[in-house]
């Protein structure tokens, strides 16, 4: 699960987390116990996706969504529509399924083409099965401290950072981006564990100070190797969301997240690497919230 890495600049050896790995385990626990459910004679839990248009990068995620869905058992429910389609036939359909019984889940592919209202599109699902937890309900009742279901990549960092770390009670963490599908769900999960935490932005006056605080660092901002290693206390644990598509010196285009790695190795006490990192876990969590849905909306009658 883990690979350690010793720097050659100082003695602190920094651990490089196994995302891949960790979202593996996840995935088996999910296909065991969605097994466990058809044993018992009971339905799979079912995920519909819904894509509107032809982005080649949504019809990648959607392909890899639809056949990790049915490898851990689950029924998967795949809706491809026109680029022109309507605001209101994209409604009915999202009304269509929030009215399927077999349907515990319901992920309406972001971005929409720019005629689209997402916002809309979002909160016509109905929340309980609104895996991608950003309908507004989902959002307020994470804010409250409420049973919610929790957008996937910081639901997936909350998953790592207790598995790595344990118990998080009074850690100082720091969230550097506040958009609503990761900095903030992020701030308010860390804070229900009892972190004391602080949300850094674009306007934050002295970035590389606040980072310096962090005894768990979250990097979510898409800006290419912005925190340094010089920005990192010695033995954080640093969970890098940032997913940066840059050019190499070969030409090349190669993946790079939003904390400078190399220099962060042998100061953090762990880190997450892109690739590899968080992102595997978003898929892991997508599949998790389908199986937290499909139990609450059923009693676990399914
Ligand atoms: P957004 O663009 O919605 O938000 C970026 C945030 O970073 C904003 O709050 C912005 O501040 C802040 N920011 C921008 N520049 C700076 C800066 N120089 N200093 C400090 N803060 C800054 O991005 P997302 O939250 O959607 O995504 C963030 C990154 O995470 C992206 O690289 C994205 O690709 C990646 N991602 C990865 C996922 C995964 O599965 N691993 C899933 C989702 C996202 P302000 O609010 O002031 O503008």
């Amino acid at each position: 699960m883990r690979i350690s890495m010793a720097s050659t600049m100082s003695a602190l050896e920094t651990t490089v987390i196994d995302g891949k790995a960790f979202a593996a385990s996840i995935t088996e626990s999910i296909a065991a116990e969605v097994a466990a459910l058809k044993a018992e004679g009971k339905r799979a839990p079912g995920l519909a996706v819904v894509l509107v248009g032809e982005d080649p990068a949504s019809q990648v995620y959607v392909r890899n969504k639809g056949r990790q869905t049915t490898a851990v058992g689950m029924q998967s429910y795949e809706h491809r529509l026109p680029a022109d389609t309507t605001e209101a036939d994209l409604i009915a359909l999202v009304e269509r399924l929030n009215a399927d019984p077999a349907v515990d889940g319901i992920l309406v592919q972001l971005p929409l083409p720019a005629h689209l209202d997402s916002s809309a599109v979002i909160n016509a699902i109905d929340p309980a099965k609104d895996v991608d937890g950003f309908h507004v309900v989902n959002a307020g009742r994470l804010a409250a401290g409420l049973n919610a279901l929790v957008p996937c990549t910081p639901l997936g960092c909350l998953l790592m950072l207790k598995h790595f770390i344990g118990d998080l009670s009074g850690l100082r963490a720091v969230v550097v981006g506040r958009s609503n599908i990761v900095g903030k769900p992020m701030a308010q999960l860390l804070l229900q564990e009892n972190c004391t935490v602080t949300i850094a932005h674009s306007r934050t006056r002295d970035l590389a100070e606040e980072c310096r605080q962090a005894d768990i660092l979250i990097a979510a901002v898409g800006r290419p190797n912005l925190i340094k290693g010089d920005w990192i206390k010695p033995g954080a644990t640093v969970i890098d969301v940032g997913i940066n598509r840059i050019e190499g010196p070969d030409g090349k285009t190669r993946l790079v997240g939003d904390v400078d790695c190399d220099s962060a190795l042998g100061t953090a006490g762990q880190i997450t690497p892109v690739p590899g990192g968080v992102g595997p876990m978003t898929i892991a969590c997508l599949l998790r919230n389908t199986l937290t849905a499909a139990k609450a909306r059923t009693g676990s009658g399914l």
